[in-house]
């Protein structure tokens, strides 16, 4: 955030705290989730404008041009209301297919592969105790589980990548 001249000392923290509270990142090295990822690529499909760091960086910019004295408040708040208007008018247009691609994700984000019992999908859950573990999509009839660890992020890993970096089968 430093390097692309978002936000300031003060807010950082604040803005990666909200990344963890919804769930768009996580792990102590700060990884995107499957959602998190969908969000910013619907985003970036639908809504370019808001993902883009320059966007931040402009009006941050623009604030310095008021401090500065070479641009009013009132002209300001006019070009970001202006650019606000287009980013909501880009999202209620795609409102549907953002919608899809963000749930499609996080279906995504859930799904461990086939059952090798029932050919069902695997899926994350969380048990009563609160300990997540993978369970069968075809539960009660299928009773498959397996247990996940409790802590950090679980990372897919592509086939092709997990035999080049020596992980899982060929
Ligand atoms: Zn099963």
């Amino acid at each position: 955030m430093e390097g692309l001249g978002l936000g300031t000392k003060s807010t950082r923290h604040e803005i990666v705290q909200k990344l963890y509270d919804r769930g768009y990142v996580g792990g102590r090295s700060v990884r995107p989730t499957e959602s998190g990822r969908a969000v910013v690529e619907a985003l970036q499909v639908y809504a370019p404008r808001i993902t883009r760091p320059e966007t931040t960086a402009e009006l941050e910019g623009r604030l310095d041009d008021i401090a500065g004295g070479t641009a009013t408040p009132e002209d300001v708040i006019a070009e970001s209301r202006r650019h606000l208007h287009q980013a909501l008018a880009e999202l209620e247009e795609h409102r549907e297919a953002i919608a899809r691609w963000i749930r499609e994700s996080v279906e995504w984000d859930r799904d461990f592969g086939p059952c090798e019992r029932c050919g069902g999908r695997m899926r994350a859950r969380k048990s009563r105790q609160g300990t997540r573990f993978l369970g069968c999509s075809n539960y009660p009839q299928c009773r498959n589980s397996r247990a996940i660890p409790r802590e950090g992020v679980i990372v897919r890993v592509k086939a092709a990548e997990a035999s080049l970096s020596g992980y899982g089968g060929s």
